[in-house]
């Protein structure tokens, strides 16, 4: 299969990260005879000191002709004198809404070799594998009206959802789970919300078109603790755009470090696919940084962009048996020794060669 990939390091870790990923993409390519271009743009705290923005056009245009966009992390200190929309962060906004994909997939995986790093038990995190899909263009975080009147003293936000946006997004999600265990949790505030008794209405008139799917709905506030204490009772979680941010973050907590979060954002023009973490200036340059979230992001980039489930999930198994085998990076290595970035990556790349090859000899058996 051909598939066109604009990759958009960014600043920061964002291009160790992302040299990973690439590296791990081309060698699935090369594996299974499939041709993955790489186009590179500039954005971010990189394009200001470039081209004077953070989203040069040319960056619009390399990632509008590409069929995935794979991006690393934005955000540079030495900018932080500009005003909000002049700084390296608005560029990764705008491009969000470029490429207009409205379903955040996260996954939370508690990875059995990483129990250590997560605080909660092990016999609660065993087994855990959620994929979020939080609703990313509508709800409190777009919905006018919304002002902040500071002569009266009066803040207002608004959520609003309409019936289409909640079938959109809720199609993807009953979709993924018909791919996986086939359980649909739909989180909403139905007791209070008008909002939310839309969503929960909408959720479930899609029910008879999917009848092998189980479907359940939680209040939030019961949900934040649900997953804390039987995180493996659920497999697609499905929510609206506040309550999915809070959701998955508080997600993160299972996997044990932001390091090792990827995402995918999809249903736009384009898909785009990103580790959770940010730029991480504390650590740049020094070969400390965690690839894993963005290899993780690119197994995601074979799964949904380029429909290579199984290589996607011979990726995911990489990284479980490189993790098994006690290779660590610093944010995950606790009083272990830590490999580098790169060491990571050709880990990695190294346990993914194997599974390859053995399944090749299988297939010519
Ligand atoms: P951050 O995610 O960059 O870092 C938080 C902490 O986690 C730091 O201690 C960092 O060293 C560590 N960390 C993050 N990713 C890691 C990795 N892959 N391996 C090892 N350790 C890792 O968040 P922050 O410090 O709040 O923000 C730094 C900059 O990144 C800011 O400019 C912020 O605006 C930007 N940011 C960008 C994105 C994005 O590009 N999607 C997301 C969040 C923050």
């Amino acid at each position: 299969m051909k598939l066109k990939i604009a990759v958009l390091a960014g600043d920061g870790i964002g291009p160790e990260v992302t040299r990973e990923a690439v590296n791990i993409l081309q060698a699935v390519a090369e594996a299974g005879g499939h041709e993955f271009t790489f186009s590179e743009a500039l954005l971010g705290g990189v394009a200001i000191t470039a081209k004077g923005t953070p989203l040069p056009q040319e960056t619009i245009d390399t990632a509008l002709d590409s069929e995935a966009v794979l991006l690393g992390a934005v955000g540079d200190n030495k900018f932080n004198h500009l005003t909000p929309d002049k700084r390296p962060e608005s560029g990764l906004l705008q491009i969000r809404q470029i490429l207009g994909g409205f379903a955040n997939l996260r996954p939370a995986v508690a990875y059995p070799a990483l129990a250590e790093n997560s605080p909660l038990r092990s016999n609660v995190t065993q087994g855990v594998d959620i994929l979020f899909v939080r609703e990313l263009l509508g709800g409190l975080y777009f919905s006018q009206p919304r002002f902040w009147n500071k002569e009266t003293g009066e803040a207002v936000n608004t959520m609003r959802y309409t019936r289409d946006e909640v079938v959109r997004v809720a199609r993807i999600a009953f979709d993924l789970a018909a791919r996986r265990r086939k359980k649909l949790t739909s989180v909403d505030k139905a007791n209070v919300l008008e909002c939310s008794q839309l969503w929960r209405a909408t959720v479930d008139s899609l029910k008879p078109e999917y009848p092998e799917i189980t479907v359940e709905h939680q209040l939030v506030d019961s949900m934040a603790m649900h997953l804390m204490n039987v995180p493996r009772n659920f497999d697609v979680v499905l929510t609206e755009n506040l309550f999915g941010d809070i959701l998955s973050d508080e997600s993160g907590i299972i996997t044990g470090s932001l390091g090792m979060l990827p995402s995918a954002t999809i249903g736009g023009r384009i898909n785009l696919y990103e580790p959770v973490h940010g730029s991480a200036p504390d650590i740049a340059g020094m070969g400390k940084a965690n690839p894993l979230g963005a290899i993780l992001t690119a197994a995601m980039v074979l799964r949904h962009s380029a429909g290579l489930e199984q290589e996607a999930a011979a990726v995911e198994a990489a990284v479980q048996q490189v993790l098994t085998a006690g290779h660590r990076t610093a944010d995950i290595a606790g009083r272990k020794a830590a490999v580098s970035t790169q060491q990571m990556g050709k880990l990695v790349h190294a346990a993914l060669a194997e599974s390859i090859d053995r399944s090749q000899s299988l297939h010519a058996v």
